[in-house]
């Protein structure tokens, strides 16, 4: 089955262009970020702490569009896609999560998230920033 690069979405045969994305599928798929984000990236900084399910998904999608690697992080541990199956046992510890950028992306993140949040961001960063 393709698989679309930029989103990971799995397609038919049939389908060669990632609707979304506009990618051009691929047959397999480069190993998930995730799993090698040590491998990759030493250093994850928490950017900004996010309050709901909505504006921490929006956010991630947001950096992720722009191909900035992120993740948010609750109180099962890291993931990329908050609401997915599986997840229904997830609780959110103190609210909200917790969204991390390798260092070496935190200041185009920090770019992305200020747009994102708005006048939100000085009471949801992490990071000092100017
Ligand atoms: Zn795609």
């Amino acid at each position: 089955m393709p698989y679309c690069p930029k989103c990971r979405y799995e397609y038919e045969n049939n389908i060669s262009v990632c609707p979304d994305c506009d990618e051009k599928l691929v047959m397999s798929l480069p190993p998930e970020p995730d799993a090698d984000d040590e491998k990759i990236f030493k250093e994850w900084i928490p950017l900004a702490r996010l309050q709901s399910t909505q504006l921490a998904e929006m956010t991630l999608e947001a950096l992720r569009a722009k191909d900035i690697p992120a993740v948010l992080q609750s109180g099962v541990g890291y993931f990329g896609y908050v609401g997915t199956q599986g997840l229904s046992s997830y609780a959110p510890v103190g609210g909200g999560y917790t969204l991390l950028t390798p260092k070496e992306y935190v200041d185009r993140a920090v770019g992305e998230v200020k747009v994102i949040l708005g006048e939100d961001w000085e009471k949801s960063k992490l990071v000092e920033t100017d």
